[in-house]
């Protein structure tokens, strides 16, 4: 195989916090997760879909979130952000990159992840296009220290590793 007809491999990396805040519906990886408190924001504030797509626009070397969707911006408050992420894909498309697998880290001390991940993983999976094989979803806490030990919101961090076929 020659040099020229090797894929070219790039990786990026996300990372998003949210203050939990009473009276609003707690929504991550567009799963609706009960809960006493949901996550503060502009948008529907899923700070797992925010991680994973300020990963993949990191490796395909676009813009952050906030530059393609402003927090001042009346067409993006309450929107799922299921749907920002088809448009994050299709940016990614557009550079003829296609997504070869994500990973993410869920850090909270509440609420219980794992019941959710299946659910998370089939929307993941349908908005980019992979097998459930592709994408890795992890929970863990910081153990009752800091903000998110303190239950004040959760952060999310996130890899994507985009392939462009040459
Ligand atoms: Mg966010």
């Amino acid at each position: 195989m020659s040099s020229e007809m090797r894929p070219e491999f790039r990786v990026g990396t996300g990372f998003d916090f949210h203050s939990f805040e009473e009276g609003q519906t707690l929504v991550l990886g567009g799963v609706v997760i009960p809960h006493d408190r949901g996550l503060k924001g502009h948008s529907d504030a899923d700070a797992l879909l925010h991680a994973i797509m300020d990963a993949l626009l990191g490796a395909a070397g676009l813009k952050d979130i906030g530059s393609y969707f402003p927090n001042t911006d009346p067409r993006y408050r309450e929107i799922s952000s299921l749907l920002l992420l088809e448009k994050v894909y299709r940016l990614v498309r557009g550079k003829g990159f296609s997504v070869g697998n994500v990973d993410l880290t869920v850090i909270a001390e509440e609420p219980r992840i794992y019941p959710h991940i299946e659910a998370m993983k089939a929307n993941l999976a349908r908005t980019l296009h992979l097998q459930p094989d592709q994408i890795g979803i992890k929970a863990t806490t910081m153990e009752g220290k800091g903000p998110i030990g303190r239950r004040e919101g959760l952060a999310v961090q996130a890899v994507a590793l985009l392939i462009k076929e040459k």
